[in-house]
């Protein structure tokens, strides 16, 4: 049997470890430390935003986001539905509302105008929602120009998931960037990888530092321990950001490389009965991972297509079950157009790791074409 082909295998630039060996002769073996500021520090300049904390996970930096939005119980946050379970939990973590919010069909992401025709609906009842979290999934910028204004025109904190995105910008500025806050993962089948972690951004420095003050345990300034508030243990470790460091700088070789997947397996079944998902005006994808809506004129489906893969030991993926399909969430609100359903029944991840090699993309590219014969 063939080596596994992984739908995002990790991918290590080859500096990694002298950031870890850096931080093991210095012994800052910590969740703080210098690779911890460096690492905020590459990804403040990366993406633009003025500050950033490198925390635990990308989950850490929603919940956190919440809470600086100031999210509490029986809030109203709307959400995008077409996404990983993720970008909701930390709503619930709030004992806050989430409504979910339905995708357009020309990048997938949620609709702007089911989110301000959602907005009004609340405001109405006398729930005007606290926050809006908007997801560019896949690493493709979403309609965050009018998401951004919206939240604007009523008044609502943008929180950005960028877990999927980082690296990919819309009118040249990143995504992250377009909110009130940003959030970035750093999980291993993402982009780049510390092995786990994530981070969030913003342009406002004291929301960062009560971010670093609630993710180290709302420890107050004082000698002894004291503390005001309740606090989080979310904090990136100095080893992680090591990896990070290393990996700031190959992101955008490695943007490059999923760029060059995609356009591998468009130029292979483009006209196939495969849709791929284009890029508008303005918009730039770091094609995390190339998806694919099969046409139902192909003589099988995307589940066919994903066992007959996986047999050659090769792992495919469906697009994210979306959120208001999944029972934990049924008895959530949602807007709904029946966009993200027919693209979770239809469409396929394909493996899009950077470190794909061509034998491996013309093996996929084979057994693909056995099938369509
Ligand atoms: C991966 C991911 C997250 C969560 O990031 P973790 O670092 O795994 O906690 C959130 N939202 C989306 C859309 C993701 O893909």
């Amino acid at each position: 049997m063939n080596k596994r082909i992984y739908l995002s295998a990790p991918h290590m630039g080859g500096k990694e470890l002298e950031f870890i060996h850096q931080a093991f002769d210095e012994n800052w073996i910590a969740p703080l430390g210098p690779n911890v500021n460096g690492f905020e520090q590459d990804l403040a300049s990366y993406s633009g935003a003025l500050h950033a904390a490198a925390l635990s996970s990308g989950t850490a930096a929603i919940h956190l986001a919440l809470i600086l939005a100031g999210v509490t119980t029986d809030d109203i946050v709307m959400a995008s539905s077409f996404t990983f379970s993720a970008t909701i939990n930390p709503i619930a973590y709030q004992k806050a509302k989430p409504v979910l919010i339905d995708s357009e069909e020309q990048t997938w992401n949620m609709d702007p105008v089911l989110l301000e025709e959602a907005i009004k609906k609340y405001i109405e009842k006398g729930k005007k929602p606290k926050a809006v979290i908007f997801v560019h999934l896949y690493g493709m910028p979403g309609m965050i120009d009018e998401v951004a204004d919206i939240c604007k025109k009523y008044e609502i904190t943008l929180i950005e998931d960028a877990a999927e995105a980082l690296g990919a910008s819309l009118h040249g500025k990143k995504l992250g960037t377009y909110g009130d806050y940003g959030i970035f993962s750093f999980n291993g089948n993402k982009i780049i990888t510390t092995s786990g972690g994530g981070a969030l951004v913003a342009n406002d420095e004291n929301k960062i530092a009560k971010a670093r003050f609630l993710a180290t345990q709302a420890r107050d300034v004082a000698p002894h321990y004291q503390h005001s508030e309740i606090g989080f243990n979310y904090r990136m470790s100095n080893i992680a950001a090591g990896i990070g460091r290393g990996q700031m700088l190959v992101l955008d070789e490695w943007v490059e490389k999923r760029r060059a997947n995609f356009e591998f397996y468009k130029n292979a079944f483009e006209n196939k009965g495969f849709t791929f998902l284009e890029e508008r005006e303005g918009a730039f994808s770091n094609r995390w991972l190339t998806t694919a809506v099969l046409s139902s004129d192909l003589s099988f489906n995307r589940e066919e297509l994903r066992k007959r893969l996986e047999e050659q030991n090769i792992e495919t993926r469906p697009l994210w079950k979306p959120m208001h399909l999944q029972p934990v969430f049924k008895e959530c609100g949602s807007y709904l157009n029946g966009v993200s359903e027919r693209l979770f029944e239809h469409g396929i991840c394909l493996p899009s790791g950077s470190s794909l090699s061509d034998e491996e993309k013309d093996f996929i590219k084979n057994e693909i074409i056995k099938m369509l014969n």
